[in-house]
């Protein structure tokens, strides 16, 4: 019998007071409990309106079906039939505005956790599955992927599954794109990316990192090397400057380059190799960089009041309505101080 309860399973949390402390993940992940009471929400409806809003087509009602039979496994396989990084899609894709925006149990009241049961059924099948990854029959086909954010190694992922021999290219040391630099580790954790990654290379695909296509080897040389096709998903990872005095000066920084101090290279270690310059008052220049920066706000660097400069009104970057509440709580808390 369906459970016609209006409202999702609460996702467990850290404790607010633990979590202020540490740089773990915030949200714990749902029990198999709490995932078998969420899937009996679902009403496994015959037109699937939830799939036309996921835009790799997931099939989601299979898959919730699954989970409510308990067969973990068999959900995970319809998963990622369609994705290649379920336990990253899980966390930080905006399914509340793609998949659960048309589930019609969001008609009156909440709709299904669509993304918390793709994350507990991928975390189940990364603690649990002894299935062993295979990489298909090769197609004799080579390709080059261009980036290793989460477009080249979905890429590389589908290619992978359908024969094709793949080569990821990547700048930096580490895989994985703004998933790695860019999202702070307490809403994605590193070593999900990096199992995701695993996956893929368990799948066939190969990782070169360090390598700039285009200085490294340009793309002629990679169709020298026998490769067939060029994917380039190199990503908008530039800082596009104002062109302003100053902008060059110490502890001024893009926030490209503050991101990657603090998620990438872990500028809030001590004796890091990579620091940010730890200050008593930061003015924040941009609107969409307020979220991330009281985010990090949690790496302890010092700050006791933010000044916020934009010229575009507060609702343009704030779209998201249920991270801005938490996140204004927390501004008020700090002292925050906006200049619109
Ligand atoms: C702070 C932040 C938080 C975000 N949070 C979310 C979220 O919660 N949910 C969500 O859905 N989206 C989020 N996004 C957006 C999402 O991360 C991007 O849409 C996504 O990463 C784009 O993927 P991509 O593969 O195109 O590019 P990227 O992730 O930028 O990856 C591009 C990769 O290409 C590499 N590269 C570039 N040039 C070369 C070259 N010449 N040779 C070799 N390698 C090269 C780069 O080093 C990089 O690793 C966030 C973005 C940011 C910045
Ligand atoms: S729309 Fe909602 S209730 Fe219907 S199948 Fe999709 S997830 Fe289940």
């Amino acid at each position: 019998m369906a459970n016609m309860s209006l409202n999702k399973n609460p996702m467990p949390t850290q404790d607010p007071k633990v979590r202020a402390k540490n740089f773990l993940e915030v949200a714990t992940g749902y029990s198999e409990q709490a995932a078998l009471d969420e899937a009996a929400r679902c009403l496994n409806c015959k037109n699937m309106p939830c799939v036309s809003g996921c835009p790799v087509n997931i099939h989601i009602p299979d898959f919730i079906e699954k989970v409510r039979e308990g067969d973990f496994e068999e959900a995970y396989k319809i998963i990622s039939k369609s994705s290649s990084l379920p336990a990253v899609c899980g966390r930080v894709c905006p399914q509340e505005n793609q998949c659960e925006a048309k589930c019609v149990r969001g008609i009156k009241g909440e709709p299904v956790g669509i993304g918390r049961l793709e994350r507990f059924v991928a975390d189940w099948h990364n603690e649990h599955s002894s299935a062993v990854e295979t990489a298909p029959e090769k197609n004799g086909h080579k390709v080059a992927v261009v980036g290793s954010g989460p477009a080249g190694l979905t890429c590389a992922g589908d290619l992978a599954k359908s024969g094709y021999e793949v080569t990821v290219f990547e700048a930096l040391h580490t895989a994985g794109g703004v998933l790695v630099y860019g999202i702070p580790e307490f809403r994605l954790p590193k070593k999900i990316v990096a199992k995701e990654i695993e996956t893929l290379k368990k799948l066939g695909v190969k990782i070169e990192t360090n390598i700039i296509i285009g200085k490294t080897l340009t793309v002629d040389e990679l169709f020298d090397m026998g490769f067939e096709a060029v994917f380039i998903g190199s990503g908008a990872g530039l800082p596009r400057f104002m062109g302003i005095d100053g902008e060059n000066l110490k502890g001024v920084y893009s926030a490209n380059e503050f991101l990657t101090r603090s998620n990438l290279m872990k500028a809030y270690e001590e004796n890091s190799a990579t620091p940010i310059l730890r200050a008593e008052k930061v003015a924040v220049v941009g609107g969409e960089m307020l979220r991330w920066m009281l985010q990090e706000r949690r790496f302890a660097l010092a700050q006791k009041r933010f000044i916020l400069y934009t010229v575009a009104p507060l609702k343009n970057f704030l779209q998201d309505r249920k991270r801005l509440s938490m996140l204004w709580r927390r501004a008020l808390n700090s002292n925050f101080f906006a200049i619109l």
